[in-house]
């Protein structure tokens, strides 16, 4: 073998290598996050390109078509379990069995040219059906939602492989017209073939690797956002989405609503019950209020934003929902919060907040619908705490009373203390 063929030869195991590093720093990334299958999914991609151009070198030459028929299963499941793994990771499903069935129609279909050593027509078999679903896979992920910028670039390299196959079979023709089918032709021919693999799977684990990470950094993000007792998201967080909400409905022209929620004589909870108690109460008041929000899709999601806003006070951004709706909610939630003793094992305890309700007006920002839903909170307490309050006055009212406690003492701005709780006695 001429020198030149040689090094052609050898520059070809740069392609198994590399995508072996990337199933292994993939394999890695899984290891980390175990639940994560798409990962190893997209680790087993690589793996199989790796085996697949390894058995292309080695075993085809002596094996022929059964050779080619191996490569080719490999490489394809490879694919294969990569659509799946970003069809899943973005909530995507793929017909994934009629797939599948392509492949093995490639095949059997490649045994056939195989058996009558009709190499030219394997190659293009074998090419146009990796074509093909790399061709699937970038349509699919076309369709699917993206979050990052990397999603979009996944496309396009999926779509440039993919092109890549179809052409590959007329670039080798045009390769031999010009360099000919000596010993240097080929070598360039190979060279320049484990060039453009290597780019495009290097360019592949790259897209793969950063998506993976992106979506650690952003879970590592909403982690942090999240405030860990009540399950809801901190202040900071609640607020950066509520201005993003007013964005989106003044554009869509969509009503948007906030609730302010303030559980009545918390101090008292906590000097009565102890903190721990105290914070089994926020613990819980957060669970109503994500439920109250989830409860208005079928699907479990919701546009709607739940935050605490700090120490026992809670805000709900509410999507699509006027004033009037907000004041229903908020009103089921008031009655919801006297059963909260009950729910945390202290069937004596008294429990109640107020609430606060306002409608966004167009043309104003978030700070102005916070403002007035605050201003309602603090009529709702000096009204005698255990009600709403929002613009059509006050819309439910309960009082100190009703829940137990002592009625204010005739003064509509004094704060009423509550009654001892049979369990505090
Ligand atoms: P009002 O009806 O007027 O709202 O009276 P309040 O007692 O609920 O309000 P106040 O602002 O006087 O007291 C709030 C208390 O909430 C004081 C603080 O110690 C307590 N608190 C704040 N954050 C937490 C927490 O994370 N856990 C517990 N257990 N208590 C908290
Ligand atoms: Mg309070
Ligand atoms: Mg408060």
């Amino acid at each position: 073998m001429k020198t030149g063929t040689m090094q052609a030869q050898i520059f070809t195991f740069v392609i198994p290598a590399m995508a072996l590093i990337y199933a292994l720093v993939l394999g890695a990334l899984w290891w980390q996050r175990r639940d994560q299958w798409h990962i190893l999914a997209y680790s087993y991609c690589f793996g199989s390109i790796a085996a697949g151009v390894l058995v292309n070198i080695w075993i085809m030459g002596a094996v022929g078509a059964l050779g080619i028929v191996v490569y080719h299963l490999l490489s394809m499941s490879g694919i294969i379990a990569m659509m799946w793994g970003t069809s899943r990771r973005v909530g995507q499903d793929i017909p994934i069995f009629i797939y599948g069935f392509t492949v093995v129609i490639a095949c059997v279909l490649l045994a056939i040219a195989g058996s009558v050593d009709d190499i030219a027509t394997m190659k293009l078999i074998q090419n146009t059906g990796s074509a093909l679903l790399l061709a699937l896979a970038a349509q699919n992920l076309w369709f699917a939602k993206k979050n990052h910028l990397v999603d979009h670039a996944l496309v396009w390299v999926l779509a440039l492989f993919s092109g890549f196959g179809f052409i590959r079979p007329v670039l080798t023709d045009l390769s031999i017209v010009l360099f000919g089918e000596g010993d240097q032709g080929i070598a360039l021919l190979t060279s320049l073939h484990a060039l453009l693999m290597t780019v495009m799977i290097t360019l592949m684990a790259l897209c793969l690797v950063s998506s993976v990470i992106a979506d650690n950094m952003a879970e590592q993000r909403r982690k942090a956002e999240i405030d860990p007792l009540s399950g809801l998201r901190m202040r900071g967080a609640f607020e950066v989405e509520a201005e993003a909400m007013i964005e989106r409905a003044h554009k869509a022209e969509v009503p948007v609503s906030m609730i302010i929620a303030d559980i009545d004589h918390f101090k008292l909870i906590n000097d009565r019950h102890g903190h721990l108690i105290g914070d089994k109460v926020i613990a819980e008041f957060g669970r109503l209020m994500l439920k109250a929000i989830r409860s208005k899709d079928i699907a479990g999601r919701s546009k709607d934003i739940a935050g605490r806003l700090g120490g026992e006070e809670f805000g709900l951004l509410l999507w699509n929902c006027d004033g009037e709706a907000a004041e229903s909610m908020a009103d089921r939630l008031r009655v919801q919060i006297h059963d909260v003793g009950s729910s945390i094992g202290m069937k004596a305890m008294r429990c109640s907040a107020s609430f606060g309700v306002e409608q966004w007006s167009k043309n104003t920002g978030f700070s102005k619908v916070f403002e007035r839903a605050d201003a309602n909170l603090y009529r709702a307490k000096n009204g005698g705490r255990n009600q709403v309050c929002g613009a059509r006055k006050r819309s439910s009212s309960g009082s100190d009373e009703e829940i137990g406690y002592e009625a204010a003492s005739g003064q509509s701005n004094v704060i009423s203390i509550p009654k001892l709780g049979p369990s505090a006695r």
